[in-house]
Parts: structure tokens; C-alpha cells; sequence
């Protein structure tokens, strides 16, 4: 089992009702393993059960896309947990094409539906519950990707963005309630995800060759899944009391603006 080196007392986690978007794998599933360790109740989806999906999280079927998938998700959110206190939006994700004019409009549409949409739909049903109680954390995980936008992936920094600026301002319309709202922005990290990802952009023939993660990010390797989760977990917790309407970059150094 993983530790996080602090007792869950200290953090304010334990006995907290989590959701997790797409924690079937990847970070997701990361974040969802450091809710469980720091006590917390954890109900994650995907829209397809895995082996991966950690031991001891609720698991339910949604396709966050969509306003039904929306809805049911929060409905058993209501049934599992009984109310949301922590929420995690982390599935998300596109595929790249060959540059910007190669993306179609269903191309922007679901980059837009999974990368944005699903936030805004998925806080639009449970917020108002934190509202209500004052307290409650969101975190939306965007991407260090925003801060270099390229051609192929533009349909996915868009909507990122998109996420980012809404972010924001959630976060200071909730903050005289309690209620904090932050973003994390991954780098490279090494999830199935971001493989097939890299893989889908090499066959286009124009990515720009094989990086090699010593060379390029100053911290000297990509990132762990577990790196992203240990920065939302900090979000999420009593430790970050003073923090909100922030988007914290874990990337190991490698963007410039970061
Ligand atoms: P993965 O593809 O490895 O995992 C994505 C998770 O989301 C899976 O559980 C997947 O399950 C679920 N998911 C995907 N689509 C939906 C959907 N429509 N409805 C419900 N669940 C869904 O992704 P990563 O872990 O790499 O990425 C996680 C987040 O981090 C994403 O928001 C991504 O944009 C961001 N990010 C990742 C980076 C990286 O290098 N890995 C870099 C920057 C940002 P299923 O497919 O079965 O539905």
C-alpha cells in the first residue's frame, strides 16, 4: 500500500466523501489510491469498469460527456456517499490530428464535451450541496499543455483553457462560502493515456521525433501519476485552506510560463 507520510488527521481528509472522474487508470486512479490512504470515501467512474480501478473506491459506469452521464453519476453519488465533499474532475483527454485544420467538427465537439462540458455539468449538480453546507473543494485537472498550444492538439488546450478561465472564476464565486476551487496542470506523465496519445501523434508522421524526457525537462524524467495526485491531494486537503482559484503546474520544470 502507498503512504503519503502524514497522517490523515493532519490533512482534513479522513471521513471526507470523494469523487473521482475516470479513476479507472492513470492519474485518476492515482488520486483516487491517495483519497483512500489519507481516509477518505472514494466513488470513481470511467465508462467502463477495469481491473485497475483501486481497491476499496466505489465504481460506477458513466460516460461524463453527456448530461444523462452527468446526472446518473450524480445520483449515485447521492446513493454511495450521500453527498459530494471533495470533487476531483480528471477524465478527460483527445485524440491529435494532423494540424488544426485536420480536426473535425465532432473533433472539437467532444474535445470540448469531455475537457470542459463534463466540469461544468458535474459542478452544475453537486456544487449547489456545497453551497448549501459551505465547504467542499474541486479540483479540475487541465493541462501544462495550455501554455504551448500546437496545432494538432488545439481542440484539447481550447477546451482546457476553456476549463481553466471557468475554473477561476467558480472558485471566486464560491470562495465568501467556503468552498475552494483550484486546477492542476500535468506535464508528461506516464499514464496508458498519454502513451496512446503519443503514439496516435507519432503515426501522423508530425510530431516532432522522440523527446527524451532527461533532456527536456529539467527535473530530469516524466511524470508519475502519482506526482499529479500528491499535488491534488495537497488541493484537496486542510493544508491548502488559503488556496483557490489557482492552477498548479506539475510538470517538472518544463514550461516556461509555469
Ligand atoms: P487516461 O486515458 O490514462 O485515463 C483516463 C481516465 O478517464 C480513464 O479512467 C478513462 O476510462 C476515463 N474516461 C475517459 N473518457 C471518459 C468519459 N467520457 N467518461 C468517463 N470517464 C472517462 O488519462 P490520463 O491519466 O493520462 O489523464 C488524466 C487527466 O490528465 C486528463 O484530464 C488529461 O487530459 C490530463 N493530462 C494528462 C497528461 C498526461 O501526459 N498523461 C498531461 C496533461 C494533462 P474509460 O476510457 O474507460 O472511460
Amino acid at each position: 500500500m502507498t503512504t503519503i507520510g502524514n497522517g490523515p488527521e493532519i490533512r482534513g481528509i479522513a471521513g471526507k466523501r470523494a469523487l473521482v472522474t475516470g479513476g479507472s487508470r492513470g492519474i485518476g486512479a492515482a488520486v483516487v489510491r491517495r483519497l483512500l490512504d489519507a481516509g477518505a470515501e472514494v466513488l470513481t467512474t470511467a465508462r467502463s469498469a477495469t481491473s485497475t480501478v483501486p481497491e476499496g473506491a466505489s465504481f460506477v459506469e458513466a460516460d461524463v460527456r453527456t448530461r444523462a452521464g452527468a446526472e446518473a453519476l450524480a445520483a449515485a453519488a447521492e446513493q454511495v456517499l450521500g453527498g459530494v465533499d471533495v470533487l476531483v474532475h480528471n477524465a478527460g483527454g483527445a485524440r491529435p490530428y494532423a494540424d488544426s485544420s485536420a480536426i473535425p467538427d465532432e473533433g472539437w465537439q467532444d474535445a470540448l464535451a469531455l475537457n470542459y462540458l463534463a466540469s461544468v455539468r458535474l459542478d452544475s449538480l453537486l456544487v449547489p450541496g456545497m453551497r448549501e453546507r459551505e465547504s467542499g473543494t474541486v479540483v479540475h485537472i487541465s493541462s501544462a499543455a495550455v501554455l504551448t498550444p500546437i496545432g494538432p492538439f488545439l481542440h484539447y488546450t481550447a477546451a482546457k483553457a476553456a476549463l481553466e478561465n471557468y475554473s477561476r472564476g467558480l472558485a471566486l464565486e464560491l470562495a465568501p462560502l467556503g468552498v475552494r476551487v483550484n486546477a492542476v496542470s500535468p506535464g508528461r506523465t506516464a499514464t496508458p493515456g498519454g502513451e496512446t496519445t503519443r503514439e496516435q501523434w507519432a503515426s501522423l508522421g508530425v510530431a516532432p521525433g522522440e523527446t527524451n524526457a532527461e533532456d527536456t525537462t529539467p527535473l530530469g524524467r516524466d511524470g508519475r501519476p502519482e506526482d499529479i495526485a500528491d499535488a491534488v491531494l495537497f488541493l484537496v486537503s486542510d493544508r491548502a485552506s488559503w488556496l483557490t482559484g489557482r492552477n498548479l503546474i506539475v510538470d517538472g520544470g518544463e514550461f516556461p510560463m509555469g
